[in-house]
């Protein structure tokens, strides 16, 4: 059965972070760079000057990774389109039915769905030549996001004007795609990629977040038995790479194709997007195929393949 599930950011890592004792994260460690590797192991170096030498690093830092860069691989590409996004508060309760509304323009798009009795995600990804100038202030970003979806349904931009200005934010959509023999490995010594750090892709399968999710099971199933064992880690973070390279590389490149299809301006194709594309062909079973992937239970103490 496929479905859809939202889940706010927040509620995610609280969720995570109550599982590990108390005191086990180190928040505002920001990573200025990687000095070094030894036989000791990694050593960083933070923002704050403090520096770490560590057995393994999971680099999971997100699209601007500072480990991705040392380890060599490329910048992520600007594919051309830009998104807003934004968490309208309904402090009495949303009103909307549990589904995901998408709604497409002329070489704009939008959706909403509800992640939570009080709160309704909502998005919009529009074409962009350049990523353009770089803001915070949320007010601003508020209008430039009503301003494109003037006159669209009301339900939509009731959604937005019901979102606090510090809840919006604009992203500039970026992939990088893990061509075989060009990029480089994902780990190197104790030192592995996951989530967005080794691959980001556009969000157009709505997969990104859950590809790094399903990165973390499957490292943490070829990790844990080796440092359990005190076996050297390489091997396991090798074995995590070719599992995961299969699935990531080919939804990072659909995904890319779907964004160039969905994002069209030109009139005609519109026209004929909406009128018979996703009307009679979209199917949302095999629209979501590409969900139908297992990536196993997360059991530390099970021998990995
Ligand atoms: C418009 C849009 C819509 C999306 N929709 C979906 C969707 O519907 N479904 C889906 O699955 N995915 C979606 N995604 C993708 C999803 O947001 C990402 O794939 C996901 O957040 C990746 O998780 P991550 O943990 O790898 O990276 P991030 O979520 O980016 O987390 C990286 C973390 O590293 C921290 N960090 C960064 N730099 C440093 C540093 N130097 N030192 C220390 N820490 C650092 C950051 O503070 C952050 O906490 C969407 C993305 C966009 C842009």
């Amino acid at each position: 059965r496929q479905e859809v599930r939202a889940v706010e950011r927040g509620a995610l890592l609280a969720t995570m972070a109550s599982k590990l004792p108390p005191g086990a994260i180190s928040f505002s460690s920001k990573l200025k760079s990687v000095a070094g590797q030894g036989p000791d192991g990694t050593l960083l170096e933070l923002q704050d000057g403090r520096q770490l030498l560590s057995k393994v690093v999971l680099g999971c830092d997100g699209v601007n990774s500072p480990i991705a860069r040392w380890m060599g691989f490329s910048e992520p590409r600007y594919v051309g389109h830009m998104a807003f996004r934004g968490l309208a508060d309904y402090a009495g309760g949303q009103p909307f039915e549990s589904k995901v509304n998408y709604i497409y323009g002329r070489g704009v798009r939008a959706g909403f769905v509800p992640v939570s009795p009080t709160k309704v995600y909502w998005f919009i990804c529009f074409n962009s030549e350049t990523p353009g100038r770089k803001t915070t202030d949320g007010a601003a970003l508020k209008r430039e996001a009503l301003e494109l979806v003037r006159g669209w349904p009301d339900d939509l931009v009731a959604v937005m004007r019901s979102t606090p200005d510090d809840a919006v934010v604009k992203t500039p959509l970026v992939d990088r795609w893990l061509w075989p023999g060009l990029a480089p490995p994902a780990s190197r010594g104790g030192v592995v990629l996951v989530g967005d750090a080794w691959h980001p892709m556009t969000p157009n399968l709505g997969q990104g977040a859950c590809c790094a999710l399903e990165d973390a099971v499957v490292l943490a199933r070829h990790l844990a038995p080796a440092v359990l064992a005190g076996d050297d880690v390489g091997e396991a973070l090798r074995r995590y790479e070719s599992e995961r390279w299969g699935r990531v590389f080919p939804l990072t490149a659909r995904a890319g194709l779907v964004g160039a299809l969905v994002q069209w301006g030109n009139p005609v194709v519109c026209a004929a997007r909406d009128g018979v594309v996703i009307p009679r062909l979209v199917r949302l079973g095999p629209f979501l195929e590409h969900t139908n992937f297992e990536c196993g239970l997360l059991d530390p103490a099970a021998p990995s393949a």
